[in-house]
């Protein structure tokens, strides 16, 4: 999982200033160390990690004239600040032409995820401004290039223009531009050539691409996996490229931070989106602020907001906090949430955004198998009404029973129930505690 090493280290940094009344100098120095050591293990850029740390100590030695919060939470809230403004702030919005067509340009080094990204971006600007984009396919050096583009446009149903292999790629995309007047596109995304390293040829045809098309936007797709090297990507194309900003794919892997980290810092250029899956829906914008609570692991819970928005009504969510509130939840609350979780996409990514869950030893205990949804399912299909609203009637009886209806062994049954218990206790907790995390975090 993203970031894993990294949230966990800095929560035991700052875990160091829990119930403190005072921070002194020494307990500030001691986890201003570890910060340090957390950031740079998760390949931060060292100079960013220089200045952070220094930006935070500063903060830091002021924050006991703060009223309402302990010092380690100001620490905390300090932390969560300075990492969102390392990362940008605020999310940047794609670039606009005032006339059509806008034109992106991707570029990236091989195997990046450009291809991938050109797609799923249009697919965005599809669902999201009713666009109708076009896909210039330039990169012909690699013959697999133009297929995979290919299958993507009619995966998505957006059209590529192409040329083969043996046309000059800047001929290719004269040619493409035509075709998008000719055919009033609005977007243009031009997928180009990517090399294992970054080389002057390659960049001499990027030149030349842009100096053609007036790109509105030049986003660089580089792979989160990376680390470093990402961050040193990002330096090369931007001197030679200007680059309007980054897309960060594979955040869904497990990167330990460092690119998303840096990036901003060192090239001046903004994240404006980050990929997290293969599919062609896992494109998001970037938002540094949610990004720095995933991080420390309180959890991307706007992000989550956001997703459950679509299919979620706020009366629903009311009635659920109350039910939490008031240790209400029943099993049939429990198939609701479940039906509409299995909506949204994988469960691992949904629970992960939980405040708290990110690094939450029940959740590790929880298995993901979509097929096992189906069997928690079918195992509360076999409670009766009574059973589902009051899960403490559940004797080793009724265990057994719902274990025969349902066809699942009696240990499932059990081990399902309990996890329940588990899930109901905490909502419980959370839903009277701080949903911020802090709180949760920092166990007070
Ligand atoms: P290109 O050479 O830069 O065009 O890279 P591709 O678009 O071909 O992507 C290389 C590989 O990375 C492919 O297998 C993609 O499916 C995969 N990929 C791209 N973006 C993501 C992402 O956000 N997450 C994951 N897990 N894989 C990705």
């Amino acid at each position: 999982m993203a970031f894993e090493g990294l949230t966990e280290r800095l929560q035991k940094a700052m875990r160091n200033l829990r119930g403190k009344g005072k921070v002194s100098e020494s307990d500030l120095r001691k986890t201003m160390r570890e910060i340090r050591l957390a950031l740079l293990e998760a390949d931060v850029n060292f100079s960013v990690v220089r200045k952070f740390v220094k930006t935070v100590q500063e903060r830091a030695k002021g924050a006991d004239v703060l009223e309402g919060l302990n010092p380690a939470q100001q620490i905390v809230k300090i932390v969560d600040e300075e990492l969102t403004k390392t990362m940008g702030e605020e999310a940047t919005p794609l670039n606009k032409s005032e006339k059509i067509p806008t034109v992106i340009m991707m570029a990236g080094l091989q195997g990046a995820g450009k291809t991938t990204t050109a797609g799923k971006l249009s697919l965005k600007l599809k669902n999201e401004k009713d666009a109708r984009p076009l896909l210039i396919a330039a990169d012909i050096y690699r013959p697999a290039a133009i297929d995979q583009l290919e299958q993507v446009g009619k995966e998505i149903d957006v059209p590529v223009f192409q040329k083969g292999t043996d046309v000059d790629p800047i001929e290719i995309v004269k040619q493409g531009m035509q075709v998008a007047k000719e055919n009033h596109n609005d977007y243009v995304l031009i997928d180009t050539a990517g090399r294992l390293q970054i080389d002057e040829k390659l960049m001499d045809e990027l030149k030349n691409i842009k100096e053609l098309t007036h790109p509105d936007e030049i986003l660089l797709v580089v792979d989160a996996m990376t680390g470093q090297n990402a961050v040193n990507t990002a330096e090369g194309f931007n001197d030679a490229l200007d680059i309007t900003g980054v897309v960060l794919t594979k955040l869904d892997g497990d990167t330990r931070g460092g690119a998303a980290l840096s990036i901003r810092e060192v090239t001046q250029k903004p994240i404006k989106f980050i990929g997290q899956g293969e599919k062609m829906d896992a494109l998001d914008v970037f938002h540094p602020d949610r990004m720095a609570s995933r991080i420390l692991g309180m959890g991307d819970i706007l992000s989550l907001i956001e997703k459950t928005q679509k299919d979620y009504d706020e009366k629903e969510a009311q009635k659920l906090t109350e039910k939490m509130q008031n240790n209400t939840f029943g099993f049939e609350d429990f198939l609701d949430q479940l039906n509409q979780i299995q909506k949204m996409g994988p469960l691992e990514d949904i629970m992960k955004m939980i405040p708290g869950m990110a690094n939450n030893p029940a959740l590790k205990n929880i298995n993901m198998d979509p097929k096992d949804l189906e069997h928690i399912k079918a195992i509360i299909y076999s409670m009766t009404k009574e059973e589902k609203d009051n899960p403490d009637l559940l004797n080793p009886s009724r265990r057994r029973r719902i274990a025969r209806g349902c066809g699942r062994p009696i240990q499932e049954v059990n081990r399902m129930i309990k996890q329940f218990n588990q899930m109901k206790t905490m909502m419980n907790k959370m839903s009277k505690g701080n949903m911020s995390g802090m709180e949760n975090m920092l166990g007070n």
